[in-house]
């Protein structure tokens, strides 16, 4: 079984400065580093990890092939991302002394990945195979109707909140993975949570699984001391991914992807803090 996750590739460029940059200001910050980023290569990242096989369908600019190199190096497969003559994916994050970010974000790349681009790669799907998806792309509504039809699970998770796709892409999704903002604001929109399997990542409250007519699984988080939350939720999603497609129940799912995510939680990055399959058997022993 596989993962097919249509996902952004972003590169994050985050500088530390003294505090944010006020209109027609120069300032210099203390410190720089650049990363890997994006919610798809986040999610990809932790499906990987936890020793599912990945197909990452995305778009990255010419420039920026140490984005792929370090997506294998965690073991996503990147043959299906194409490297086109535009900018890749990336975040400008500002962190002032106390934590707090400002960020702009230009999605480049990740919006021009075409639906004849993710046929091709699904035409090699097979029906017990998952697709993974979020908002930061571009070909979601194709996806998700093809990967239907061809009765594949589609974990879809509505972040950031937009109206579209996530509208065309609700009908079609299998299994919802969102935060309790992200709940929230489904909620007020459409007065209630849509029919189909849906997760709620409620932070250090840990998360629960809704499924229309059974009872509500919920798991607490572990208590352990988080120092960056950045990609939990990610992470989560991911590991849910490849827990399902690894073919375990529903609890067995979400306590695996509460460790992966304590674990996450207590490291410092995003994708570069995605825990091994090995990590979470550990934790959990
Ligand atoms: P982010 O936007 O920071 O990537 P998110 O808002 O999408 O994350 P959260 O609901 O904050 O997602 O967290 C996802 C999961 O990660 C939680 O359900 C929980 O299992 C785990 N988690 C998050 N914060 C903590 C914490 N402080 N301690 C332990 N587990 C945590």
């Amino acid at each position: 079984m596989a993962i097919y996750s249509l996902g952004s590739i972003n590169i994050d460029h985050i500088y530390r400065v003294p505090h944010h940059t006020q209109p027609g200001e120069t300032l210099a910050a203390t410190d720089y580093t650049r990363g890997l980023g994006g919610k798809g290569a986040n999610q990809s990242v932790a499906a990987a990890m936890a020793g599912a096989k990945v197909f990452h369908i995305g778009a990255i600019g010419r420039d920026d092939a140490w984005t792929l190199d370090l997506l294998r190096d965690y073991g996503v497969d990147t043959a299906n991302i194409q490297q086109i003559k535009t900018a890749t994916g990336h975040a400008i994050i500002q962190v002032d002394p106390s934590g707090e970010n400002a960020i702009t974000l230009y999605p480049g790349a990740n919006r021009q990945i075409s639906d004849a681009q993710v046929a091709r790669v699904l035409a090699n799907a097979r029906p017990d195979d998952t697709l993974l998806l979020q908002n930061e792309t571009s070909a979601q509504f194709a996806s998700v109707r093809l990967a239907a039809d061809m009765g594949l699970r589609v974990l879809y998770s509505p972040a950031p909140f937009e109206l579209t796709p996530l509208q065309d892409v609700i009908p079609f999704t299998t299994l919802l993975a969102m935060n309790e903002g992200e709940a929230a604001q489904m909620i007020s929109t459409f007065g209630g949570l849509p029919d189909c399997d849906v997760i709620i990542t409620k932070g250090a409250q840990g998360a629960e699984w809704h499924r229309l007519n059974a009872q509500t699984l919920t798991i607490p988080a572990f208590d352990v001391h988080a120092v960056d939350t950045t990609g939990a939720g990610d992470c989560f999603a991911g590991t849910i991914a490849a827990a399902l497609d690894a073919g375990m129940d529903r609890e067995q799912a979400l306590t695996r992807a509460a460790a992966a995510a304590a674990i996450q939680v207590t490291r410092h990055g995003a994708a570069s803090a995605m825990p091994s399959r090995a990590d979470v058997d550990e934790f959990l022993a």
